[in-house]
């Protein structure tokens, strides 16, 4: 691994270290931000992580997750968990601008900055930059750190649960980015007890009945299909989100539902929120939506998975994307 020496004896001795990830964390960015902090706990040192904005509810089960500070309800605690830190380790983003405020906190801070991540063109922020775009996970980087460390005999359940967690959501249930160097972690995960049934149920089978509606309500009536451009498009109104109540995790998953449909190459799911409009975009094969969300969305991602924003409206922002398409006629349909 790269810079294994010099993390090494960064990490040689008990310090002050603090641990953050992406807004809206998924699977990926507390599972991998968990599984480093009970690595590090083992090793003797203080631990603290800080997320910038709330984490969904299948989380809860997570060993640790509720000591978890989420910036946007304790903004104080956070500001000093990062004046203390001596480390501070980014997992899950390449920019700071996926961080928000949080970046502020510590952008200019003279502690060691090591940044974990697996997106594409990771901006040189940090002291230490491992970046693996081939990862499937950043959990799967996790395992790998440790294990370049020399510490993968400390990979315990708790760990193996919490990266277990992010590998399965950022492979979309082993369907993404998957190889046969992942697979051997897994079933290390499963040897060291990791239950991996008991898990897809924790993860998976933890609808509400109002996100299962409102699955229906974008499927039956928010969905529009451009045959010729293979394109499936779900769109949500400011009165969708009052009317269904929609929480912050209730729309999670639901792009992907777009390319069941074998006709489907690319899926935008664009949400009106309140100061943006957020557009979270997928596809299959060698289509990069990652060049569309960065280009033309202030975005960025992975190639089958990206996401961006638009300051001008929902209305507007949906015909952009739909007069971007012709540009990509031929790739769409070869
Ligand atoms: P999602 O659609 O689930 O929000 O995000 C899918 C992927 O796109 C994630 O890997 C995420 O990091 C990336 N992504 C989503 N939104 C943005 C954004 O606004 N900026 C950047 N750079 N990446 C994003
Ligand atoms: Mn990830």
């Amino acid at each position: 691994m790269e810079f294994a020496e010099e993390i090494k004896k960064i990490l040689s001795y008990p310090k002050d270290i603090a641990i953050t990830t992406h807004r809206n964390p998924d699977g990926d960015a507390i599972g991998s931000s968990l599984g480093l902090y009970h690595y590090l706990n083992m090793l003797g040192h203080s631990v603290r992580i800080v997320v910038p904005s709330e984490y969904p509810d299948f989380m809860v089960w997570m060993p640790d997750v509720d000591r978890i500070i989420i910036y946007d309800i304790e903004p104080e605690e956070s500001a000093e968990v990062f004046e203390r830190a001596e480390v501070i380790f980014c997992l899950d983003f390449n920019s700071l601008d996926r961080i928000d405020k949080v970046g502020d906190l510590f952008a200019d801070r003279r502690a060691t900055k090591i940044l974990i991540d697996h997106h594409l063109y990771p901006e040189h922020f940090a002291d230490y930059t491992i970046s693996n775009t081939e990862a499937s996970s950043t959990c799967e980087m996790i395992f790998d750190f440790i294990e370049g460390l020399g510490d993968k005999p400390m990979i315990n359940k708790n760990i193996g649960d919490c990266l277990f967690t992010g590998i399965l959501t950022d492979t979309g249930s082993f369907k993404y980015a998957t190889s046969a160097k992942l697979f051997r972690i897994v079933a290390q995960l499963l040897e060291v007890g990791v239950d991996d049934y008991m898990l897809q149920d924790l993860i998976f089978n933890s609808m509400t009945e109002k996100q299962l509606r409102l699955l229906g309500h974008c499927l039956h009536n928010r969905m529009e299909i451009l045959e010729e451009f293979r394109t499936g498009i779900i769109t949500l109104t400011k009165e969708d989100y009052a009317n269904f109540d929609i929480k912050r995790g209730d729309t999670e998953g639901i792009v992907n539902y777009l390319l069941k449909m074998k006709k489907i190459v690319v899926a935008a799911f664009i949400t009106e929120q309140p100061t943006i409009v957020k557009i979270s975009l997928r596809s299959k094969g060698d289509f990069s939506v990652q060049e569309i969300a960065r280009r033309h969305f202030k975005g960025g991602g992975h190639k089958n998975a990206a996401g961006g924003a638009s300051f001008k409206g929902l209305r507007t922002t949906v015909k952009r994307f739909k007069e971007l398409l012709p540009l990509y006629k031929d790739q769409l349909n070869s």
